[in-house]
Formats: structure tokens, sequence, C-alpha cells
């Protein structure tokens, strides 16, 4: 029997072969001249797939937290005042990485499953002068999406810059840097743009490299200084040589080959076709009689979704039950309900099939575990809705 257990958690994903195979080439040195035009070109696509024409990209070696660390070592000076829109575990992950940097950090937060109104953040703006502000698109921890289009427009009307951590977003979760006036955004590899985990990477917009470049103090993180990555992005985007830090040049012939397959896709059709799985997911998970970690059907984000165990039934029964019948899904993550909830990725290369083969897996584990529900409907539904 083929090994085909489906890797269902909310990244890393399922990788498309021919990223994959890039990864399994032969390594060639960093200044050859078709790894200059693969870096080249994925600079390119990148502004396309931010949806950013005017932005800088930044692709460094790292995970997702660097990309949170190039975002908060360039944009905060000591003293800065930041507010973090916050709906989980990866909100908290920010303030506390703006803080080392030195900023002044209020909240703005909402109870496990919930998300800040927009009048509360509208509120706190009004009090205080930030010079930035962060909004996790979807807060991994909680699957809650946020309204990053209003947000966004609330943070210009402020004069605050917009960082949106994008990490389980970009790429699936409709997000239009330039049009909504997000001044960053940042993910990482192993979500949505579908290439293995080790890459961090960032789009910087107009405001944002200007706040940059107003800086009165040196940047207080030596590998994530934008001056110091400024010249090489600016050397691969123009087919030169550059050389700060040893690029992790097979993981940039998958990203190059990736965005490939999403600029080919199409935003739109990948930003609807992330909807429709959501859609069959839900339909699945609610016919089985599981509800949600999200308050609100519309708080629940399209890259994944956040069931909740049934009564009496936990991580240590189900999970398992659930990988043996084909699919590894993810426990909980919030602190505060980490033992009443699992999550499920749906992102990236993720097809119907996929979502369909993963309601099933846990149907047969909710079975296993002697759960009651009538067998087979988390599948019709999950069909049907498809
Ligand atoms: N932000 C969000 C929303 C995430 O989901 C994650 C990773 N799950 C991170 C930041 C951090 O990324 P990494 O684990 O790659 O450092």
């Amino acid at each position: 029997m083929k090994d085909r257990t489906l890797l269902m958690i909310p990244g890393p994903i399922e990788f498309e072969p021919a990223v994959l195979a890039a990864l399994a080439a032969p390594t060639t040195s960093h200044i050859a001249p078709n790894f200059i035009e693969a870096f080249g070109q994925a600079l390119e696509r990148m502004r396309q797939v931010f949806l950013c024409p005017d932005g800088q990209p930044f692709v460094v070696a790292g995970s997702g937290t660097l990309a949170m660390d190039l975002a908060g070592a360039n944009l905060i000076e000591p003293g800065d005042k930041a507010l973090v829109v916050n709906t989980g575990y990866f909100g908290d992950r920010f303030g506390a990485l703006l803080e080392r940097y030195g900023a002044e950090v209020s909240q703005v937060r909402a109870p496990v499953g919930g998300r800040p109104s927009l009048d509360e953040v509208a509120a706190a703006l009004q009090q205080e002068k930030f010079k930035l502000m962060t909004i996790t698109h979807v807060d991994t921890s909680t699957g809650v999406i946020t309204d990053v289009k209003g947000l966004a427009a609330l943070g210009q009307q402020h004069g605050t810059l917009v960082v949106v951590d994008g990490v389980c977003s970009v790429a699936g979760e409709e997000l239009r840097m330039t049009d909504w006036g997000v001044d960053v955004a940042l993910t990482a590899s192993q979500k949505a743009i579908g290439v293995p985990p080790g890459l961090a990477l960032l789009v910087a917009g107009p405001r944002a490299m200007d706040a940059f470049r107003g800086r009165s103090t040196p940047v207080r993180n030596f590998y994530a200084d934008w001056s110091l990555w400024l010249p090489i992005m600016d050397a691969y985007e123009s087919r030169a040589i550059g050389y700060f830090g040893t690029p992790a040049v097979n993981l940039v012939w998958a990203l190059n080959v990736s965005l490939g397959q999403i600029l080919d896709e199409g935003m739109e059709a990948r930003f609807e076709r992330h909807q429709a799985l959501s859609r069959a997911c839900h339909a699945g998970i609610a016919a089985l009689g599981l509800g949600e970690v999200p308050v609100e059907p519309g708080f629940a984000a399209h890259t994944m979704t956040a069931p909740r165990y049934p009564e009496g039934i936990g991580a240590a029964d189900l999970l398992p039950r659930i990988t043996a019948a084909g699919a590894i899904l993810a426990g909980g993550l919030h602190p505060e309900i980490r033992a009443e909830y699992f999550r499920i990725g749906h992102m990236g290369a993720a097809r119907m099939g996929d979502v369909l083969a993963t309601i099933g897996a846990i149907e047969t584990g909710l079975a296993g575990c002697g759960y009651e529900f009538e067998r087979g409907a988390g599948v019709a539904a999950t069909a049907a809705a498809g």
C-alpha cells in the first residue's frame, strides 16, 4: 500500500510535485546565472502575488517568525508606539517581538474565537498616535480571519503603518496590499505559498520603505536589517551578483516554481478556490455536529478550519485515528483552549478531493472513538457544498 497520508495541518502543507522537484535539483552557486534569473523572477512574481506593484520584496532564509522580525526590527525604534490587533497566539507573538525592539505596545483584544470590531480599533487609533499597527490576517491558533481591508483603511486614516502577518493567508486569502492600503505583508514559505519551510517572505510598500529610510537609530538586528538585504534584492532583480548571506538556493528555485503556478492559476481564481474549500470543510464539520472556534461564521478563515472536539473526546484519542484513516491534522495551539479543538489546513495545493478525504478520515476517527453520528453525513455535506 502506498503511504499517502495527507498532510492537512495549517502548514507545512502538501506541496506540488514540480516544487519538490526543484528542491531535488543539484544545487548551484548562489551566483550562477540560472539561479540569479530564478531569484530575480521570484522577486518580480512576489509583487504580483502580494498585489503590490510598487512594493519592495524580501526573500530571506528563515521561518515566518523571521518575516515578523524583518518588519519589527526595521520599522520600530525605541519609544515608538505600536498597536496590535490581537486575535490569538500570533498577535501575542507580534506584541512581544515589537517590545523587544523598544516599542510601547498597546493591544486591542477579543475573547478567544472573536475579533476586535472596527469601532474598537478606531477608538484605540483615535486615543493615541501609533507609528504602526499589526494585524494577523488569519491567526492560526484560532482560525479567525480579520477584516484587513477595513482595518487597513483605519490605519491609513490615522497615518499609522499597517503591517499584516499573512503567514496563514498570503496566496490563499484575498489580500490586496496596494488597493487596501497595507504597508507590509509577510509570510513564510510553508503555507499557502506552497514551498517547504525555510523562507521568510515580505513585501514592503512605499510608506513602509520611507519610514525605514527615515530612521534615526540603527536597526537592532543584524541579520534582519533591510539595509543589508536591499542591495541583494536589487542585485538579483537587475540580474547581477550580490552577496550578504548565502541564499537558500533550492528553496528559492522552488519558490519561483510555486509563484509561477500561483500566477498561472490567477489570484482571483485562487482566492475563490480557497473559499470553496473552506465552504466544503465547514459544511462537513457542521454535518458531523461539531462546533468551531470562531464565534461567528464570518470570522472563520478560508485557509484553515478549527473544529471543536465533541464532548468527552480529545486529541489523544481522536487525532491518531484520523491519521490512521489517511489525514494528519493538528491539535490545538491557543493556550486558553488548547485541549478543546483541532485544526485542519486546506490551502495551497489542497483540492476538494483532499477535503473530502479529510472529512472522511475524521468520520472514521470519530466512529472509532464511539461518537454517535450518521456515517457519511459529513462527506455528503462536504461534497454538496463543494
Ligand atoms: N504567524 C502566523 C499567523 C503563523 O501561523 C505562524 C506559523 N504557524 C507564524 C506567524 C510563525 O511562523 P513560523 O512558524 O514559520 O516561524
